[in-house]
Parts: C-alpha cells; sequence; structure tokens
C-alpha cells in the first residue's frame, strides 16, 4: 500500500522549504522529504549574514528552523526519511523511502548540492574553524589575513580567489596540475592579479593549526609538490576548497534531463523538468550562484509553476 501525498517535495535546504512554504500556503497538501541532512548544506555553515531580513546575521541551523517552522505553520509537513527511488514515467508519480511507498500528484525535487571535500583526518579537525567550502560565504571571515589559499583550478577557484582579494593580502592558488580547468578569461585575470599567486603541481599533504584553550584555528599548510614529492608549510589562516560540487540527483539517471556534470535542466527559465508535473529548484538545478537566497527564490518559483499547473489538470 503506498501513502498518497497532493506535494512532494524531496530536499529540504532553503529551495524545498520556500516550496513547502509557498505550495502549503496555497491550500496545496504538502509533504518535504528532509532526507539525509535536514536542512541541507546550511547546517554545517556558522554565520549567514548575507540573507536579507537578517540584520545581525544568522546560524545556518538556526535559520533552517526558521524556514521549516514558517512551512510547518501553513500545514507543510516534514517526514525524516530519504526517498532513494523514484518512478515518474505514470501518474500518480511513485517513491520510495527505505521504510515506504509515496504517490504524490506533482513532485518538486530540490536535492540540493554536495561540496566536494578531501575527507582527511586534519580537513575534519580544521574544518569551519579555517577550512571551508564557499568563499561567498565565509571570505569575510578573513578580512586582514596575510595569506587564504583556494584550492583547486576551475572557474570556481579563480572566482573565488578573486573574491577573496577583498579580505586578503594575498590569495595562492594551489592546482594539483598545471592543467587549469577554468575558462581563459578567469585564468588570465587571476594571473595578472598583484596579490594572487598561482602554484601548480601541489597537492595538501596536510592542514596545520594550533589549539588555545580548547580554540582550534588553522595556520597553514603542508603541501606537496606532485613533481618532486617535496613537502614544505606554507603560512595562511583561511583554506577555502573549489574542487567541485556534486549535485545529488543519482536517483534521476534516465529519468530527469541532467547536463554533463549532473545537474537538472529546467525547461527555459521555468521550474519544469523534461516531466510534466515534476519541476525543480535551488542547488540541483543552479551551478552558477549557489546561495540560499536564490534557492530560496527558485524554490518559490517551483511551487508557484506546480500550483498552476495542478490547477490547469
Ligand atoms: P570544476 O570545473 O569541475 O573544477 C574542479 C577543480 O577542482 C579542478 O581543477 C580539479 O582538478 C580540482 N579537483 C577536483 N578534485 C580534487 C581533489 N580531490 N584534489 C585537488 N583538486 C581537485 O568545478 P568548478 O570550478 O566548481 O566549476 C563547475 C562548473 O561551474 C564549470 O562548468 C564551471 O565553468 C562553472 N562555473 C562557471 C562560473 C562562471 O561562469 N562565472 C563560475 C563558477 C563555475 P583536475 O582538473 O585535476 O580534475
Amino acid at each position: 500500500m503506498s501513502i498518497h501525498h497532493k506535494v512532494i517535495i524531496i530536499g529540504s535546504g532553503p529551495a524545498g522549504f520556500t516550496a513547502a512554504l509557498y505550495s502549503s500556503r496555497a491550500q496545496l497538501e504538502t509533504v518535504i522529504f528532509e532526507g539525509m541532512q535536514p536542512g541541507g548544506q546550511l547546517m554545517i555553515t556558522t554565520d549567514v549574514e548575507n540573507y536579507p531580513g537578517y540584520p545581525d546575521g544568522v546560524q545556518g541551523p538556526q535559520m533552517m528552523d526558521d524556514f521549516r517552522k514558517q512551512a510547518h505553520r501553513f500545514g507543510a509537513k516534514s517526514i525524516y526519511e530519504t526517498i532513494n527511488k523514484v518512478d515518474f514515467s505514470q501518474r500518480p508519480f511513485k517513491m520510495w523511502s527505505e521504510k515506504e511507498e509515496y504517490t504524490a500528484d506533482a513532485v518538486i525535487v530540490s536535492t540540493g548540492a554536495t561540496a566536494r571535500r578531501l575527507y582527511t583526518e586534519s580537513e575534519e579537525k580544521y574544518w569551519g574553524v579555517g577550512i571551508s567550502a564557499c568563499a561567498t560565504c565565509d571570505g569575510f571571515f578573513f578580512k586582514g589575513e596575510k595569506n587564504l589559499f583556494i584550492i583547486g583550478g576551475g572557474d570556481t577557484a579563480m572566482e573565488e580567489a578573486l573574491f577573496l582579494t577583498n579580505f586578503g593580502e594575498k590569495v595562492t592558488i594551489i592546482n594539483r596540475s598545471e592543467n587549469f580547468r577554468a575558462s581563459n578569461i578567469m585564468y588570465d585575470r587571476v594571473n595578472k592579479h598583484p596579490k594572487i599567486e598561482i602554484m601548480p603541481n601541489y597537492v595538501i599533504d596536510e592542514f596545520i593549526g594550533e589549539e588555545n584553550n580548547g580554540i582550534k584555528k588553522l595556520t597553514g599548510l603542508n603541501l606537496k609538490n606532485t613533481k618532486t614529492g617535496k613537502i614544505d608549510f606554507f603560512e595562511g589562516g583561511g583554506c577555502f576548497l573549489a574542487i567541485g560540487h556534486i549535485p545529488n540527483t543519482q536517483i534521476f539517471d534516465g529519468i530527469l534531463d541532467k547536463d554533463t556534470t549532473g545537474y537538472l535542466i529546467p525547461k527555459g527559465r521555468s521550474s519544469y523538468t523534461n516531466i510534466e508535473g515534476v519541476f525543480c529548484c535551488g542547488d540541483v538545478m543552479d551551478h552558477v550562484y549557489r546561495q540560499a537566497v536564490t534557492a530560496a527564490g527558485s524554490g518559490c518559483a517551483a511551487a508557484i509553476d506546480t500550483e498552476r499547473w495542478l490547477s490547469e489538470q
């Protein structure tokens, strides 16, 4: 026996909760599957200072709790399960969690993306106290630092390096080879910048830091030259990983249209996917802006598209 809902939202970041708020407030019976990481990527950030409406900033987990409360106020319900299989070939659409089979008249996909990490012991130790995966979010906290590192050689690394020149006296880009994936125009801009140094052929051997009275702080990196194998210490108080994001779209393989990097492709400027009645919003379809506020905006659009589509049926 399956459990039916009018609207099912898969994923509980700013996009999913905003979609849930608009959908439930439009009197559509709505559930949101909160998945593996209830609240999404903001649960692992600290201060959020760039979300409008919070003049003094807000802690990421607190903000997601506020998002959830506001959606619940209009009747949206959270289900703390992960959808791990879908069948969108007929209506109602079918979905399965580890426990139940669910059906829905309309589905909003807001499963987000996960920043790629290195998953080493020293990275774990200094994560959030000197290491971050988002310069736009956390760069400000490193104002006045002598040196900031960026890891990666793609457009994100170039863009974030330029952004970090507003805060650090110097920015050092570490790339694991001589080949940069970044577009020529971005690479040239970085290469010409007086505050940026580029170090190709280096990988992180270890994040180094210190601990005083229980407060941990990154102080630099042990970098290994991939050509010579030599390891040297380089000083710097902040390190930003820009080694790509992985959109959480594996369960939609062969079902929803994706680009070559796995992001969902909405139709035109709408939130429609290639399957009528299935909509998408947030980072799962946006590798460019990736901000809480842009994700929330697209969640609103997805709920409006869903409401209009359902009323046409
Ligand atoms: P990306 O192009 O996939 O680049 C990832 C970078 O991280 C590569 O240099 C890669 O090195 C490196 N890397 C991956 N895993 C690593 C590891 N374990 N250790 C060290 N380095 C590692 O990712 P992105 O820069 O986030 O860009 C994603 C997409 O968004 C691209 O299509 C990009 O053009 C686009 N984008 C566009 C703009 C813009 O137009 N303004 C801005 C940002 C992003 P290897 O090359 O050796 O694999």
